[in-house]
């Protein structure tokens, strides 16, 4: 029923350009990739721009053993035990190994990390039983470490930035990628790049969620571009609940950092109560997952729509020198935290599973890479441990600019016609088709799910399918809510699939963890499922 291509086309009839490399999505594992291939055409591409881009935006850190009590080994140890142990143990080796080096090299390129007395500040963070995370500017090392990439590669000839441009899809001919759709959002014209490698960089789904702490731009295109090309993808039903986003009505969902909690936030329940240690021994810093389900009970047990981060015993001093855009934040929306509580909830952060990659990042595809949060590395298992994920971006990114120098990749001839099926002139409201998958995704594949639930959202996903599909769209949103329509239906068929309780993934009518039938990835392409 999902069509080959979100449209028709016939590409002797449009415009083409031509790039060595092309990089879809300049967040952080974009801009690392288009660094590493400094010397070859390359072409990166935005959705909308650098500030759109779950990379800018993040605030805690970058996790590295470096200090001086701390290895390699307790990073990975972490990593594990967060995971759930359903990581690739190879993939964990390189993260923390590598990811030594690669913070080593930035550091010598010139980033900074903040520093206290003259050394690294280290912070802690759930799930780590070392300070390990690296900050910058505080609780900006999103804007820090992008814009340093961003600057360096716009000051270099080879490689091009084009911001609002649109991947519609990926054009395949046997096993090569020979061409990519670009919706070119400055003229409203689709158009054609033939690259020798194709670097799929577009990030992960939080807004096939309704509650998300990404950007409006992150809708799972990569994802679904990859599964309408028949590359496979693997354990889609783990996708990280961050416990604390500022919660009011009509305010984004600003995510308060889990180095608050670090730094000493406590969290309270309506009443005032600190809850956490009824749940954990860790606390405040009980892994993620741990805490966001401890939270929605309280919620439920409270009748509220919200928690309570408390950082009253704070000084006001340190509050704004160690989180500035916190602070800020919550300034604008009449909330002062050396003197106010901050009113927080759950929301929907980041997909552990995506499109299958070996440890050099290499997809079905010969050449075709993923990198970042659309990939699936094997390094987060269930649930990812926090701060990893930029670190990932790096280590990863830095692999695959590795493998593409050692490859002889070559453009293709391209002569492709497509028509799409099953044209229908009925007339859709896009934003009413998002919301309704957003709160359905919600409702009954969140935080708590069970079969009846899950049952219920795929059904509804597969009847709006029936329709939607039928429907040749020419516009972003139009494709946008295609990709969650089927990147939505993927999570929701996975999740139904896995019959346990493992990280991210809550059943309620499975609450263990069952590492006899279980301890499996489900890996789902066009083909069918496969349990491994
Ligand atoms: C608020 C927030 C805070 C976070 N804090 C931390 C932290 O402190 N430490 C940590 O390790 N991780 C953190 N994370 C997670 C981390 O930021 C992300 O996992 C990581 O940045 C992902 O990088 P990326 O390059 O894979 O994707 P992104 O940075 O999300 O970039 C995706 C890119 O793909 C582009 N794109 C998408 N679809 C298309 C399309 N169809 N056509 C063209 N382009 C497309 C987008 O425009 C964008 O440029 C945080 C995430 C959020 C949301």
């Amino acid at each position: 029923m999902i069509p080959e291509y979100l449209i028709s086309f016939n590409t002797s009839q449009l415009n083409k350009e031509k790039v060595d490399f092309l990089i879809i999505g300049g967040g952080l594992s974009g801009l690392y990739i288009a660094w590493e291939l400094r010397n070859y055409d390359t072409l990166i591409l935005y959705k909308d721009g650098l500030e759109e881009t779950c990379s800018y935006n993040a605030q805690g850190g970058i996790a590295v053993a470096l200090s001086k009590e701390d290895t390699p080994q307790l990073h990975k140890e972490d990593t594990l035990k967060v995971g759930c142990y359903l990581n690739d143990e190879k993939a964990v080796d390189i993260l923390v190994n590598e990811g030594i080096e690669r913070i080593k090299e930035i550091i010598d390129m010139g980033f900074n990390f903040d520093k206290e007395n003259g050394d690294f500040h280290f912070t802690k963070e759930g799930g780590h039983s070392k300070k390990r995370i690296l900050h910058s500017n505080g609780d900006a090392i999103g804007k820090s470490i992008t814009g340093f990439f961003y600057k360096l590669v716009s000051n270099i000839p080879n490689i091009k930035i084009l911001n609002n441009s649109f991947l519609i899809d990926l054009i395949s001919v046997d096993d090569k990628i020979v061409g990519a759709l670009i919706l070119d959002g400055n003229k409203n014209e689709i158009f054609l790049i033939q690259a020798k490698g194709y670097i799929l960089a577009t990030g992960g789904a939080g807004m096939v969620f309704q509650e998300t702490t990404n950007p409006s731009h992150i809708t799972g295109d990569g994802i679904a571009v990859a599964y309408r090309k028949n590359v496979e993808l693997i354990d889609l039903e783990f996708y990280q609940f961050h416990p604390t986003t500022f919660y009011i009505a009509g305010a984004p969902r600003f995510l308060i950092s889990e180095s608050v909690r670090g730094e000493g936030g406590i969290l309270r329940n309506v009443y005032g109560d600190r809850f956490m240690y009824d749940y954990h021994p860790s606390g405040e810093l009980a892994p993620r997952d741990i805490v966001s389900r401890a939270i929605i009970d309280q919620m439920k047990k409270t009748n509220s729509n919200c928690v309570y981060l408390d950082l009253t015993h704070l000084k006001k001093e340190f509050i704004k020198k160690r989180f500035p855009q916190i602070y800020n934040f919550c300034k604008t929306y009449g909330i002062e935290p050396s003197k106010n509580l901050i009113p927080v909830r759950p929301a929907a952060h980041y997909f552990m599973g995506g499109i299958k990659t070996d440890l050099w990042g290499r997809t079905n595809f010969s050449n075709l890479f993923a990198c970042g949060e659309c990939a699936w590395t094997g390094i987060h298992g269930a649930n990812r441990l926090a701060s990893n994920s930029l670190l990932e971006c790096l280590v990863f990114g830095k692999r695959i600019g590795i493998k593409i120098k050692e490859e002889n990749f070559k453009i293709y001839d391209v002569d492709v016609k497509y028509v799409f099926p099953k044209k229908a002139d009925i007339w859709i409201d896009k934003e009413d088709l998002k919301r309704s998958i957003r709160s359905l995704m919600w409702r009954n594949v969140g935080i708590e799910r069970d079969e009846e639930g899950l049952k219920y959202a795929l059904s509804k996903l597969k009847e709006w399918q029936k329709y939607a599909f039928c429907k040749e769209f020419y516009d972003k949103s139009g494709f946008e809510s295609l990709n969650m329509l089927i990147v939505a239906s993927l999570i929701t068929e996975s999740a139904l699939i896995r019959k346990e309780t493992r990280g991210t993934h809550f059943r309620k009518d499975y609450p263990e963890i069952d590492d006899k039938n279980w301890k499996k990835h489900i890996i789902i392409s066009k083909k069918g499922v496969e349990i491994k």
